[in-house]
């Protein structure tokens, strides 16, 4: 079966830093995959060059078989992406930017993105500046689920979140799961990042350094103090 996402043989250098070398992953339709390590080892990077805001310097990449160096436009209108620090136009209300989001997809988002933010119990009349950090992600998640994509990418969603709200979100994803999407999680909360996914891999100074079972990795615990600190 076609990878969903795929990484084959990638490196990225900027001028002081080579971001990724030689990175391959992939992950096949329904599964869910955490992306791990330290600060700075090259996640986001992938999570970039996948979407085809970054080139490649060597190796390929592609997204629902699209090639991501030609076809960025086409890979980001059918995945959702939580980006690490969203921006959102704070003068809107939620209602708003679901309507103003809308305007780039087609017809039915404004109604599936209201539809989540009932869910979520958010109200629709709020200005975004008045919202909580939790409530702000629970927008920015129903924002990027609302075109009903194919694939949904998570970068660091739980960051600096009360732990109720990274219960709801944990919840929300498991639903998602269960309903078959196909996501790529990079979360540093090690037990929420491995009990939502199906397969780990661990990214280090650049590399890919393990791949496999999250069952696998939760019982190797020298790997997780060598790469992972937990
Ligand atoms: P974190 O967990 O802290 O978000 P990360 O694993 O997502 O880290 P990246 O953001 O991919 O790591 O960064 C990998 C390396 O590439 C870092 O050394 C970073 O400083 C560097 N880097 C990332 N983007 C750029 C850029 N646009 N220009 C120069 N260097 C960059």
């Amino acid at each position: 079966m076609r990878p969903v996402v795929h990484l084959d043989n990638v490196t990225k250098r900027y001028p002081n830093v080579t971001a990724l070398e030689n990175v391959s992953l992939e992950i096949p339709p329904g599964v869910v995959c955490a992306l791990l390590g330290a600060n700075g080892a090259g996640k986001t990077t992938a999570i970039r060059i996948l979407l085809g805001l970054e080139q490649v310097d060597s190796g390929t990449a592609s997204v629902l078989g699209i090639d991501s160096s030609t076809g960025g436009l086409e890979i980001r209108s059918r995945v959702g992406y939580v980006a690490e620090r969203p921006t959102l136009y704070d003068w809107m209300t939620v209602e708003e930017i679901g309507w103003f989001a809308a305007g780039f997809y087609p017809l039915g988002y404004a109604e599936t993105y209201n539809r989540y933010i009932r869910r979520f119990g958010l109200d629709a009349r709020k200005r975004i500046r008045e919202l909580s950090k939790g409530m702000r992600a629970k927008v920015a998640l129903s924002l990027s689920l609302a075109h009903s994509p194919d694939l949904l990418i998570l970068d660091e969603p739980t960051e600096g979140l009360a732990p109720i709200v990274v219960r709801q979100i944990f919840d929300k994803l498991k639903e998602l799961r269960s309903e078959g999407m196909t996501m790529l999680l990079v979360e540093q909360n090690f037990h929420f990042a491995t009990r939502l996914s199906d397969t780990a891999s661990i990214f280090g100074r650049g590399q890919c350094v393990w791949n496999g079972t999250c069952e696998a990795l939760r019982s190797d615990t020298e790997l997780h103090e060598k790469w992972l600190g937990v």
